[in-house]
Parts: structure tokens; sequence; C-alpha cells
């Protein structure tokens, strides 16, 4: 490993499903790092993603609730 990357959180946002998420990125220095997050990003798994906002909402029988999750989700 080169001295020289770190390990970092970084918070991307899915282009496709708009899903913000977390991913823990290994930069190294002289890395483009706004093409490396975006490609992080456009890996995100939508579908996966898709399945567990559909089963988090089966628990809320409030719709209110149901959006202000959402919105959290974000
Ligand atoms: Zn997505």
């Amino acid at each position: 490993m080169a001295k020289r990357s770190s390990a970092k959180a970084v918070r991307l946002t899915c282009p496709k499903c708009f899903a913000a998420f977390t991913v823990v990125a290994m930069v190294s220095k002289g890395v483009d790092r706004e093409k490396y997050y975006k490609e992080r990003a456009a890996q995100h798994d939508c579908e996966e993603h898709a399945r567990r906002l559909a089963n988090n909402g089966k628990t809320f029988k409030n719709p209110l609730k149901v959006s202000k999750a959402m919105a959290r989700a974000r």
C-alpha cells in the first residue's frame, strides 16, 4: 500500500436513484477525486437499495412517517 493513500468515508449520491450512501474511499494523492467518487457513485446497487426501502416502508403504517424516512434516507 502506498503511504499517501488514506481511507476516508465519503458521502456520495447515486446518479441513477439519487440515494445518498457512504463509501470508504481509498484515494491516493494524484488521483482525480471527483472522477473516482463519480465512479464509486455509479457502482451503487440501486436494486438492493430499492428493496431495502420497500422493506422499510412495510414497517410504517403512517404514510407521513414513510415520507419522513425517505427524506432521511436521501
Ligand atoms: Zn442507486
